[in-house]
């Protein structure tokens, strides 16, 4: 499996999957002709995306959706109520999907995991291929029991590490924004992220991607920081994982599974 996170952040987010059969986007939250330099740019042709999962109905997730489908015929996976936010042309090459049943495209299982986040439907996804399993999770205001059982035994993970709280508190966004950031259905803070983290490590998780970071309320520093302090106690060290920031305006390094 290679992985690839093409953006993230408030100002969209595109993350590119492949396997020998398959090859789909999880979100298309950028501009159609960015989304299409960045695919190109890693030797991927619009055209040869089989597929869209669309995680929640937010603007930098589903930007170029309706495009996608338009232009490269790319079929679109989605909820019923995400389905709802999307134009015709998706809707003709939709597939819905339900929350919690894995779904079988080419040689990969999927499974949409269900988020607390102010879009209805928001999911997690985890990707198996049958040797390695990819959990990707952004927008969410809390974690649960669920969504660490689901994700589980990942070997590669794309973890939303949006604000650091001091910053937020100490900055300047108006106070109905700072209180949807950080209610149960915003978004994932560093320290919430670090122990969601924790509770995710494994001997065999190769690398971490910190993904949707706050560009006014957060600092890579401060996300990576608290990222390695998931690693306490028993658990074996972060040094053999990469952990990386994932980033807005250029794509990350790929991740290729053993
Ligand atoms: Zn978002
Ligand atoms: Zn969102």
């Amino acid at each position: 499996m290679r992985i690839i996170p093409l953006a993230s952040g408030s100002l969209g987010n595109a993350t590119l999957v492949e396997t020998a059969r398959t090859r789909f986007l999880i979100d298309a939250g950028l501009p159609i002709d960015e989304l299409e330099r960045r695919l190109q740019s890693v030797g991927a042709s619009p055209k040869s995306v089989d597929a869209l999962f669309v995680t929640h109905r937010h603007h930098d997730h589903i930007r170029a959706a309706t495009a996608m489908a338009a232009r490269h015929r790319t079929r679109i996976w989605a909820t019923p109520r995400t389905a709802r936010a999307l134009g015709s042309e998706a809707h003709r090459r939709i597939r819905r999907i339900a929350p919690l049943e894995s779904f079988v495209q080419d040689d990969l299982e999927l499974c949409a995991i269900p988020l607390s986040h102010d879009a209805p439907e928001t999911c997690a996804l985890r990707v198996d291929d049958g040797h390695c399993r990819y959990g990707h999770a952004t927008d969410l205001g809390v974690f649960d029991e669920l969504l660490i059982d689901r994700l589980g035994l990942c070997e590669a993970l794309l973890l939303e590490f949006n604000h650091d709280r001091a910053l937020l508190a100490a900055g300047n966004d108006p106070p109905e924004l700072k209180a949807r950031i950080l209610a149960p259905t915003g978004h994932l803070a560093n320290d919430d992220a670090a122990a969601l983290l924790a509770r995710l490590v494994h001997p065999r998780l190769r690398c971490v991607w910190l993904a949707h970071l706050s560009r006014r309320n957060n600092r890579p520093a401060l996300a990576l920081a608290a990222a390695r302090s998931a690693w306490t106690g028993d658990a074996p060290g972060s040094a053999a994982v990469r952990i990386e920031v994932a980033e807005q305006d250029r794509t990350s390094a790929e991740f290729l599974s053993s």
